[in-house]
């Protein structure tokens, strides 16, 4: 009798699924009946908690973990927000920089019952689109409004991946359902691999800054910081563009990897920074169905499988070159912050349906290859700087990139054609190795012949390769206290984010923001 082993509640099972299965409710009720045993019409529920795509075998298969409702009325319950408090008349906080680190540590502040200021150099998400354009179309950029600055900061025009290295599960989980909350799809829970895409993150983000102001926050854009205002190596003031001067004894600075007017500015003042290993290198171009093909073993991927991501790390002349931020079906974006030099990086639409799939690919830098600057604490974002001027040079001194065939750039051969890109400002044929040292341009060349070897077909001339990919983590770490989080000489600052190289990525960023907001606020009380 069925009644006797299933009391209404809910269980847990692994399954591993074809991907048809897995994405078809019936299908996937008829198979946790099958292998459970609970007749079809006893489960009133079923919750995916976790989903992966195994792609090791020929015929991809799908692994879910899922949790079945028998014979419960209610199904799984709803993630919803914190209950912010009212922060109107409360103590303030500074905090520098719109980006996932300075929007996560607004709200930890208001849940804590403080009044986050933030302040903003770029736009609101709605404004930026204008600037991204302007940039995309005419070539221009906007020192204080493009892919790396504005509301949201460096991820709101990405793929929004939202996967991290850390190792914190409880620490992710909470940022993820504040995603949810703020009307990300539940899939983010779930998947392996989420990402929630461009389209998406703008109303994600708008949301957040509603509920900051709605509470009693402030968000103030279009305001650059110029300055902090430092007495007896505490903070107690900042100042900005506008000539605006607040006094403030706590300011969280979360201005990412890409404001080299701060890290300048830290350096003049006499504040204790670091120059920070990162990795550099260039953004590959695939057509998409070429590495569905790879990773799946199949010539057509069908409907049911995501165009496919890849992930390959390597060892190569004792260095790692490995793949970095890599968007299936996605467009590479001119993500340059000043006039005069030229960055790439990449994003996707949350259906990841463009024709292209592009990645970095990256090789790891020492603090020895920056000697050439000598021991400044800057010496890594001059070399950042000038490899990204070089490549600006090289493209035509516009937005345009220069960029070789894969086959063309190993061989050492100009390409005499370059297939169409997703980069939209356009590509200008030209020789990579004249963009990078003699050690980087090695490493990719070995690096991609190594990546050939065990993706059988991504070593092609179909593939495009474009220079450079050098924002991938902050050149300078801003030291801090690694209980408190305050910087190690000033009282009440408090590095905060990628820029000050505490995190690589939204979900981390988001992470040490919420922390930064904590340990700020220990302290005041
Ligand atoms: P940022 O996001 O860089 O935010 C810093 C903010 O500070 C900016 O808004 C900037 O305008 C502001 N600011 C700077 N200087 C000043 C000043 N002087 N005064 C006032 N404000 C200032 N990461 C992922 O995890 N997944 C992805 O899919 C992904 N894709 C990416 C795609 C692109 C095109 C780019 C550029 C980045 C991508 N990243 C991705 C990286 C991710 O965006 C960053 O790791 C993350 O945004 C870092 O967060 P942050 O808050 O520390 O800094």
């Amino acid at each position: 009798n069925f009644a006797e082993y299933f009391k209404p509640m809910k269980y847990q099972y692994q399954l591993r699924l074809t991907p048809e299965a897995a994405s078809k409710t019936a299908l996937l009720k008829s198979a946790v009946s099958l292998h459970s045993g609970i007749p079809e019409k006893k489960i009133t529920h079923i919750q995916v908690l976790k989903r992966s795509i195994d792609a090791r075998q020929k015929a991809v298969m799908i692994n879910l973990k899922v949790e079945v409702y028998v014979d419960e009325l209610f199904g799984p319950e709803v993630f919803s927000l914190p209950d912010y408090p009212d922060v109107s008349n409360r103590e303030e906080v500074f905090i520098i920089g719109a980006g996932p680190a300075g929007l996560f540590a607004a709200l930890r502040c208001i849940e804590l019952g403080k009044k986050p200021i933030v302040i903003e150099r770029g736009k609101d998400v709605r404004s930026r689109r204008r600037d991204l354009k302007a940039l995309n179309i005419e070539h221009i950029v906007n020192e204080d409004s493009n892919y790396c600055f504005g509301e949201g900061g460096a991820g709101t025009y990405s793929d929004g991946k939202l996967y991290t290295r850390s190792k914190k599960r409880g620490d992710v989980n909470r940022i993820l359902e504040l995603f949810v909350g703020f009307g990300a799809t539940k899939e983010i829970l779930i998947d392996a691999h989420p990402h929630i895409g461009t389209n998406k993150l703008p109303a994600i983000i708008a949301k957040m800054r509603e509920i900051i102001i709605r509470q009693g926050g402030d968000v103030l854009f279009e305001t650059r910081v110029t300055d902090l205002v430092i007495k007896d190596n505490k903070i107690c003031g900042i100042k900005t563009m506008k000539g605006e001067s607040f006094s403030t004894k706590n300011v969280i600075l979360a201005t990412g990897h890409s404001a080299r007017d701060i890290f300048e500015l830290l350096d003049r003042k006499g504040i204790k920074i670091e120059a920070k290993p990162f990795a550099l290198g260039v953004r590959v171009e695939h057509p998409q169905q070429l590495i569905d093909k790879i990773q799946y073993k199949c010539d057509d991927r069908g409907e049911y499988l995501p165009p496919s991501p890849y992930s390959i790390v390597k060892q190569v002349n004792g260095r790692g070159i490995y793949s970095f931020c890599m968007c299936p079906g996605g467009v590479i974006a001119p993500c340059a912050t000043s006039p005069g030099e030229v960055v790439t990086n990449g994003w996707s639409p949350s259906k990841r349906d463009q024709p292209t799939a592009n990645s970095g690919i990256v090789v790891e830098l020492r603090l020895s290859d920056f000697s050439k600057y000598g021991n400044s604490p800057l010496s890594g974002m001059q070399f950042q700087k000038s490899i990204e001027q070089t490549a600006w040079h090289l493209g035509g001194e516009t937005q345009r990139v220069p960029a070789q065939r894969m086959v063309d750039f190993i061989e050492g051969k100009i390409s005499r054609d370059l297939p169409k890109t997703s980069y939209k400002p356009g590509i200008t044929s030209a020789a990579l190795k004249d963009v990078f040292p003699e050690f980087i341009h090695d490493t990719l060349k070995n690096g991609f012949k190594e990546f050939g070897k065990t993706m059988k077909g991504y070593l092609t001339n179909e593939a495009i390769i474009h220079a450079p990919e050098s924002r991938t983590s902050s050149p300078v770490r801003i030291p801090r206290d690694y209980k408190t989080l305050e910087h190690i000489d000033i009282k009440g600052l408090f590095p905060c984010g990628e820029g000050a190289g505490y995190a690589g990525g939204i979900i981390s960023a988001a992470i040490d923001g919420e922390k930064c907001a904590e340990n700020c606020i220990a302290l005041m009380s």
